[in-house]
């Protein structure tokens, strides 16, 4: 019945698209990463599917992609003889933005073009990416378990509406057809076009084929160009530094290069191959505190692509992790469920979380740029496990850096190692102060006895700091304490002093103690101040006041 019909854009693509197009003009031959990338994985999903699905079985023998291009019509197709698309596929997925991270992320766009570009290279731009180079996009799809009159016709300008049409088409798969816009004949070469498949795409684990070309013009036979072959399942001393990066950039999650990554092969009793990368930039689901929406770890069976299990083969304080994991034991027909609740994975999971505390430590020591980088993008992430990964506290806090007052000003440099190796004879403690700023941690007056003999105060200010600080209790057998917090440890004069002032006072703090009534427990006499008359103080198990505040203000 409703086999022709125009449907409208969800008003958030139409932003998405014009985002898009504006921003990735120095970039903008991309789309064909993009659109490869989408035919992988369609091809990915087929090969699975047809384990299990006896009506798909054989139809993975010849996977594909080839990128066609016609300069008499000025079109270039990407076409796949993947899984392909229903109707109610194509609805869902093509002209709606289903992730609500993309959501949120609209919704918190600046005006400020210059930003917005920079926030939209950090994510995959996926489909859309096609109307940065084409006026006109075309899309030919059928679902690999729907018969030759179940096709389906997609067609849009990109300016608010797309066409949708039954049609019959004998093969299953998607042809994505761009008609280019005017100045853009250099996707029309063959030379160029096979330049671009080699940069991003010579990983994909299918062939992706070219027509040869003559005289300028594309011939009937088709030359597969790139290598095919899953870069991780290739020993790491064959394989170069611009391979594992393009290969990262070929997943399609992240269009700047990564800044580090870790490739290791586990043979025994099980055996495994990870290839994990981490970011130089927070990626986009990340930025939108997306710790529910996890993306980017894909699970290999045997070389077969089995789901995105981002979740299952990593905590959620390494979220940032991109790549592979290539299992040779565990079996094609597992479900989530099983992943979460299998001793296999918790090995795997174990040595993922084991390889890239590694990498950060080989950066830490090695490469100070790149961890400063990382601990920019990602220290407030990585906090988090200090909290929730008991195992790997101590290697983790190992990892935080922070501003201190032996420092430069705000910048998180100084790690609890570089403090215990500055520490002054005969102190026992690492001394810490959180507050809500960091000019209020800085300027703090409980830091002035301390600050007067001399010893060194970590200065913290993230919004997570307290709650971790609450786990973060010692570190490598010193305690660690918060100077917000109880009496300051004295020294024999400094408790004679502190004796004969509380005597000399006795009167005022009598009075200061009628003026203030209930709103204080006590009033003393303290050693804690050196410039300022007074301060506020907590006793040891009251809660730090930024985050009463917090907690005030979360309704609790
Ligand atoms: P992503 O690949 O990150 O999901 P895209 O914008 O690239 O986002 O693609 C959106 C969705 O459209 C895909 O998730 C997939 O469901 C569908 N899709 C796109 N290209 C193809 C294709 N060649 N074959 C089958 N499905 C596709
Ligand atoms: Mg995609």
């Amino acid at each position: 019945a409703n086999a022709t019909e125009t449907r409208k854009f969800e008003a958030e693509v139409a932003q998405v698209l014009h985002l898009v197009t504006h921003s990735l003009y120095s970039h903008k031959e991309i789309f064909l990463r993009e659109l490869i990338s989408n035919a992988s994985d369609a091809c990915d999903k087929l090969r699975f599917q047809a384990l299990s699905d006896p009506a798909l079985k054989g139809m993975d023998a010849d996977l594909h992609i080839d990128v066609l291009w016609g300069p008499e019509a000025r079109t270039l197709s990407v076409r796949d003889n993947g899984i392909g698309m229903t109707r109610e596929d194509v609805i869902a997925n093509i002209g709606t933005i289903a992730s609500s991270g993309t959501r949120k992320f609209l919704e918190n766009l600046s005006g400020d073009q210059k930003a917005d570009a920079r926030l939209i290279g950090q994510f995959g731009v996926g489909f859309y990416a096609a109307f940065v180079v084409a006026d006109k996009v075309t899309v030919h799809t059928r679902h690999a378990g729907a018969d030759a009159a179940q096709g389906v016709k997609w067609e849009s300008d990109g300016k608010g509406e797309y066409l949708l049409e039954s049609e019959e088409l004998p093969e299953h798969g998607t042809t994505v057809t761009l008609h280019l816009k005017a100045d853009e004949d250099e996707f029309l070469k063959a030379w160029q076009l096979r330049s671009l498949v080699h940069k991003y795409s010579d990983h994909v684990a299918f062939p992706i084929r070219l027509p040869k070309d003559k005289d300028g013009k594309p011939t009937d036979e088709l030359e597969t160009i790139n290598a095919a072959s899953a870069l991780w399942t290739r020993p790491k001393s064959e394989i170069t530094d611009e391979e594992y990066v393009n290969f990262y950039k070929s997943m399609g999650h992240d269009f700047n290069d990564p800044l580090a990554w870790t490739h290791n092969r586990v043979e025994g009793t099980q055996s495994f191959t990870t290839l994990l990368y981490v970011p130089a930039q927070v990626p986009f689901d990340l930025m939108m505190g997306g710790r529910d929406e996890r993306k980017g770890l894909k699970l290999y069976i045997k070389r077969v692509f089995v789901m995105d299990a981002a979740e299952q083969l990593l905590p959620a304080y390494l979220r940032f992790v991109r790549g592979v994991v290539d299992s040779d034991d565990l079996p094609l027909n597992v479900s989530r469920e099983i992943l979460q609740q299998n001793r296999q994975v918790d090995r795997i999971r174990g040595a993922c979380v084991k390889r890239v505390l590694d990498l950060l430590d080989k950066l830490a020591r090695d490469e100070g740029e790149k961890f400063a980088t990382f601990w920019g993008a990602f220290g407030n992430t990585l906090k988090e496990g200090v909290v929730e990964d008991p195992d790997h506290r101590e290697r983790i806090a190992g990892l935080l850096r922070f501003a201190s007052t032996a420092g430069e000003g705000a910048a998180q440099t100084v790690s609890l190692d570089d403090y215990i190796g500055r520490m002054q004879v005969g102190q026992e403690a690492i001394w810490v102060i959180s507050a809500e700023t960091h000019a209020a941690a800085a300027g703090s007056p409980q830091l002035e006895a301390l600050k007067a003999k001399g010893v060194e105060v970590l200065l913290l200010s993230d919004r997570i700091d307290e709650w971790m600080l609450n786990s973060l209790t010692e570190y490598k057998g010193k305690r660690i304490r918060n100077a917000a917090k109880g009496e300051l440890p004295l020294d024999e004069s400094d408790k004679q002093k502190q004796e004969e002032a509380t005597k000399e006072a006795e009167p005022l703090l009598e009075r200061i103690k009628t003026l203030l009534g209930d709103r204080v427990g006590e009033v003393k006499v303290s050693a804690r101040l050196v410039d300022s008359p007074s301060c506020l103080a907590l006793s040891d198990h009251e809660m730090a006041p930024h985050l009463a505040r917090l907690l005030r203000e979360a309704g609790q």
